[in-house]
């Protein structure tokens, strides 16, 4: 798996997109980023279902 800037690449083609973007600019494809906690604001992993600091459901928006 790459690393670089979570979320800041494109998964389908690595085109760069900017942080308010939901389409990718390169290939039109919504834009897939970490969940983020709504409760305590931890970004998990992309497979993650629970938030691994504070138990919360996740939910990817
Ligand atoms: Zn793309
Ligand atoms: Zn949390």
């Amino acid at each position: 798996m790459f690393d670089f800037i979570k979320g800041e690449t494109c998964e389908h083609c690595g085109h760069k997109i900017a942080a308010d973007s939901r389409f990718c600019p390169g290939c039109g494809k919504p834009v897939v980023r970490d969940p983020v906690c709504p409760l305590c604001r931890n970004t998990d992993e992309k497979d993650a279902v629970f938030c691994r600091k504070c138990g919360t459901l996740l939910t990817q928006k």
